[in-house]
């Protein structure tokens, strides 16, 4: 029987886990994982023109300017490896980037068909960040990122939700137990 197309977003706190198991998960449904973080982190390693537009933003915690990041998913979302399903990690992050989510998808006809939220403890979640060690991982950083999200992504879960698309997640387990939870989560 033919596997069901999974389009769908991850979404958590940072340090939530989201780039581990979007990793992880993209081995298994043999789908990319798209992670917005990772192609911004590239374009300013390569000092790409994109990468010296956001570098200063991503240092200080803020969020990357919303237009900006349609032009970003937009190109990458209409590659082929996208046709059979995709995970995306890292966006939507805003209620407007949500709507760009959704009429970007609507054009090709694929809605997405889950939003998984993975739930970590805070505390949990600035441990981890600060052990990570990456250059925006400096404390102070890890918390501006964290008001951040509460401020711009939070409203996020209510939006899914009510469009019966969330499904919630432990993200306080072990890193197999938790992929096994999303994997249920996705087939629910
Ligand atoms: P984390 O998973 O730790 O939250 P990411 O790797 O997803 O971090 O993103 C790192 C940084 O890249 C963000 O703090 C932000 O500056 C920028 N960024 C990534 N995705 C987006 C997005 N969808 N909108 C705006 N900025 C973004």
């Amino acid at each position: 029987m033919a596997r069901s197309t999974v389009r769908a977003v991850l979404l958590g706190a940072p340090g939530s886990g989201k780039g581990t198991q979007a990793e992880l998960l993209a081995r298994s449904l043999e789908i990319p994982a798209i992670s917005t973080g990772e192609m911004l982190r590239l374009a300013v390693s390569q000092g790409t023109e994109l990468g010296d537009r956001v570098k200063g933003t991503m240092a200080s915690g803020g969020l990357v300017d919303d237009g900006l990041m349609s032009e970003v998913v937009r190109e990458r979302l209409t590659l082929d490896d996208a046709r059979g399903g995709f995970l995306l990690d890292g966006y939507p992050r805003t209620i407007q980037q949500a709507a760009t989510l959704d009429s970007l998808l609507e054009r090709d006809g694929g809605a997405l068909n889950a939003v998984v939220l993975l739930e970590v403890p805070e505390g949990v979640l600035v441990r981890r960040a600060v052990a990570r060690r990456r250059a925006d991982d400096r404390e102070e950083v890890v918390r501006e990122r964290l008001r951040v999200y509460h401020e711009k992504t939070e409203p996020l879960v209510e939006h899914y939700e009510r469009r019966g698309l969330l499904r919630r997640v432990d993200g306080n387990r072990e890193i197999g137990d938790v992929t096994a939870g999303i994997l249920v989560a996705l087939r629910g």
